[in-house]
């Protein structure tokens, strides 16, 4: 191994977390994958390898780039959806190579049209609404144009998708805000109606809506956060919890496990200082591994005499300051410890686990932060 720890990502956990939310969102729902931010530190290329090896056929990425590595590792010609930033450069690209894009301003639909007209092929657009996210979509007072525009072009034009999406599904704080877009949403959609336009998928759910917000679901929901084993927040998995009694499982299950192993061990005395400056005195004779992962490879400095990982099955507090490439683990209490011992850093070990959620409490990032941060030059590979 030339890498110091490896990331590893479990496709069993995958076809779990995929057969729950089937469960959850009815089997005639596309599911769209959200792979964006490297599919949320996975790996664009693992993700869609695992979830089209579970019968996955969409994806949806933030980005053009994201887009070309979907394709590029896509064995089944899945179908593609970009849900944010597009360059009309790009267009053609695209439209060539049928894949789906937002649109949310009038300068992005004539420059989709445009580009039909070039290539002599149908551009696929998703219409996005402004229902009250405020960040995409185009303004109620926008429709007549846009309806107008769209009708005058529909040789031009494939209508895959009508599409918004909610301020803050996964938190109760939102809920009227939720309702009122719901609400915007379906006004949006029966106007299109009678102007005639039609869409091929309506749809509006991410994770948190599809698991709270039932009517939200529609055609299609595009699901990040949950295909990788988490839930959107807390209060999510509460509201889940009771519905899911009497059974009470998590049911489901992180596919990243982070691994590394000691790299070297020493004794220390009483009243020894370790690591840099002050921060952590002995106060008994210690035994101290040293791992070799630190604060350039995602293990936050902030975890420095807080942070807890895992050697023998045990869990263990990291002492003294987190270094860019190394962390002091105290192991006194392991009857003997040799380099090379396996350390998991988030994942399971024996009956003990570190989720990704208790690593990132003690530096309160949450779950999407913390896996989107993972660096991308620690090697993942897919596990069974
Ligand atoms: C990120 C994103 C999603 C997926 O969100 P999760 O909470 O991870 O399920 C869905 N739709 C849009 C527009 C997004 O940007």
């Amino acid at each position: 191994m030339v890498h110091t720890s490896y990331i590893e990502i479990s496709r069993s956990a995958y076809k779990n977390n995929i057969k729950f939310i089937k469960s959850q969102v009815g089997s005639h729902v596309t599911i769209s994958s959200v792979v964006k931010g490297n599919a949320y530190g996975h790996g664009i290329e693992n993700a869609v390898k695992i979830a089209e090896g579970t019968g996955i056929r969409h994806f949806s990425t933030f980005s053009t780039d994201e887009a070309i590595r979907v394709k590029d590792a896509s064995t089944k010609k899945s179908e593609i959806m970009i849900m944010g930033m597009v360059e009309n450069e790009n267009l053609s690209y695209l439209i060539d190579n049928e894949i789906s894009f937002y649109v949310f301003e009038m300068d992005r639909l004539q420059a989709a049209i445009h580009t039909s007209k070039v290539l002599g092929k149908k551009a696929k657009i998703h219409v996005e609404v402004e229902t009250g996210f405020h960040r995409t979509g185009f303004e109620w007072e926008e429709r007549n144009a846009l309806a107008d525009t769209i009708q005058k072009n529909k040789e031009n034009l494939q209508l895959c998708g009508l599409c918004t999406h909610y301020a803050g599904a996964e938190s109760i704080a939102n809920y009227v805000r939720i309702q009122e877009q719901i609400k915007v949403y379906h006004e949006f959609k029966q106007w299109f109606h009678e102007k005639g336009l039609y869409f091929d998928k309506y749809h509006t759910a991410c994770s948190a809506a599809s698991l709270s917000y039932p009517e939200t679901i529609m055609d299609m929901v595009r699901i990040g956060i949950a295909q990788y084993g988490f839930w959107p927040s807390q209060e999510t998995y509460m509201l889940k919890f009771k519905q899911l009694a009497p059974n009470m499982k998590n049911p489901l299950k992180r596919l990243i496990s982070w691994k590394s192993h000691v790299m070297s061990v020493k004794k220390v005395k009483i009243g020894d200082f370790i690591g840099y400056g002050n921060s952590y005195m002995a106060s008994r004779n210690m035994t101290i591994a040293l791992v070799p992962i630190g604060y350039c490879h995602g293990f936050s400095r902030n975890l420095s005499n807080l942070g807890k990982v895992l050697i023998q099955g045990k869990i263990l507090p990291v002492v003294g300051t987190v270094t860019m490439n190394a962390i002091s683990v105290d192991v006194t209490d392991l009857k003997s410890v040799t380099k090379g011992d396996e350390v998991v850093i988030i994942g399971r070990q024996r009956r003990n686990e570190i989720t990704v959620a208790s690593f990132g409490e003690s530096v309160q990032q949450v779950n999407y932060e913390l896996l989107t941060r993972l660096p991308h030059d620690i090697p993942r590979k897919i596990i069974s």
